[in-house]
C-alpha cells in the first residue's frame, strides 16, 4: 500500500510537466550567481538626485513605464523618506554607466546609475541600456559566443578600454544570456566603432546575412525582452520561446534553475 502510493505521488509529480535533466553542479551554482544579481521581489526603487535635470527625468521615466508593461519587474519612482536599497540616478559624472544588478553593499543605500548630458541620444535608448545593467545584464559583445558573431579587431581597441570585450566565462558566461542566442539588434551591443583609437573600427559583423548596423537599437529587441523576463523568471511574459536557436524557458528553467517554478 505504501509503495503504491509513493508511486501514485510520482506520477503526480510527473504529470505537472516534463522532466528534464538537470544541469551540473557547476551550472547550477552558476546560476545561484547570476541570481544573486535579481532584486528582490522584483522591486526596483529609484530616486533621483536632486541635482538631476527635470527635463531630462522623461527619459528615464519612458524607459521604466514601457519595461513595467513589457516584464513583470516594477521600476518605481521612491519618495524621498523610502528608506530601501535603491537606484540613484545622478548626473554628477562624466559619462553613462550603471551598477551591474542588484549591488547592496555594507552601510550603502543606493548604487548608482549616472547620466550626464551626452546620455540623452537615441530618444530613451541609454535610460534602457542602463536600466538593463542595473537588472543584471551585461553587454551582448561580452557573451561567451561573441567570437562566433563578430570579429574584435584588439589592436584597435584603446588599451585603457579592453576591458569592455572581456568575455564572460565559464558556467555563469554560457548561463548569462538566459537560453536565448546572441544579437545584434540588442540594445546591449555597441557599435563597431565603440572604443576605438582614434574612432578606428574595433568590431567587425561574421553573420554575412545580417543586414544593418549593430549598436542602433533605440529600443529593447525582443531577445532582450526574453532574457530579463527569464532572469526575473516572468511565465506571464514574453520568453522569447520563439526566438530561432533559443532554448525553450520551461527546459532551460528545469535544467539550471536550483528552485522549481512557481
Ligand atoms: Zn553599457
Amino acid at each position: 500500500m505504501k509503495l503504491w502510493l509513493f508511486l501514485l505521488a510520482l506520477s503526480v509529480v510527473g504529470s505537472f510537466g516534463q522532466e528534464y535533466e538537470r544541469g551540473s553542479e557547476e551550472e547550477l551554482e552558476a546560476m545561484k550567481k547570476l541570481q544573486r544579481r535579481r532584486w528582490p521581489d522584483r522591486m526596483i526603487p529609484i530616486k533621483f538626485d536632486s541635482n538631476f535635470p527635470q527635463a531630462k527625468r522623461h527619459h528615464v521615466y519612458g524607459a521604466m513605464e514601457a519595461l513595467n508593461t513589457l516584464t513583470c519587474v516594477n521600476l518605481v519612482n521612491a519618495s524621498e523618506s523610502d528608506d530601501r536599497h535603491h537606484i540613484l540616478v545622478s548626473n554628477f559624472r562624466p559619462g553613462c554607466f550603471a551598477a551591474l544588478g542588484y549591488s547592496k553593499r555594507p552601510g550603502k543605500k543606493s548604487q548608482p546609475l549616472n547620466l550626464n548630458q551626452g546620455c540623452f541620444y537615441g530618444r530613451n535608448k541609454v535610460s534602457y541600456h542602463e536600466l538593463l545593467h542595473a537588472l543584471g545584464f551585461h553587454h551582448m559583445q561580452v557573451r561567451f559566443e561573441r567570437d562566433n558573431f563578430v570579429e574584435v579587431y584588439k589592436d584597435k581597441v584603446n588599451p585603457s578600454q579592453w576591458h569592455n570585450f572581456n568575455k564572460e566565462k565559464g558556467a555563469e558566461g554560457r548561463l548569462a544570456g538566459m537560453g536565448v542566442p546572441y544579437d545584434y539588434n540588442s540594445i546591449m551591443h555597441y557599435p563597431v566603432f565603440a572604443f576605438g583609437i582614434n574612432n578606428a573600427q574595433t568590431m567587425k559583423v561574421k553573420k554575412e546575412e545580417f543586414e544593418g548596423d549593430v549598436g542602433v537599437s533605440i529600443i529593447p529587441s525582443r531577445t532582450d525582452l526574453a532574457a530579463l523576463n527569464r532572469m526575473y523568471e516572468c511565465w506571464d511574459h514574453y520568453l522569447g520561446d520563439d526566438i530561432i536557436d533559443s532554448t525553450p524557458y520551461a527546459k532551460f528553467h528545469g535544467q539550471y534553475f536550483p528552485n522549481p517554478r512557481k
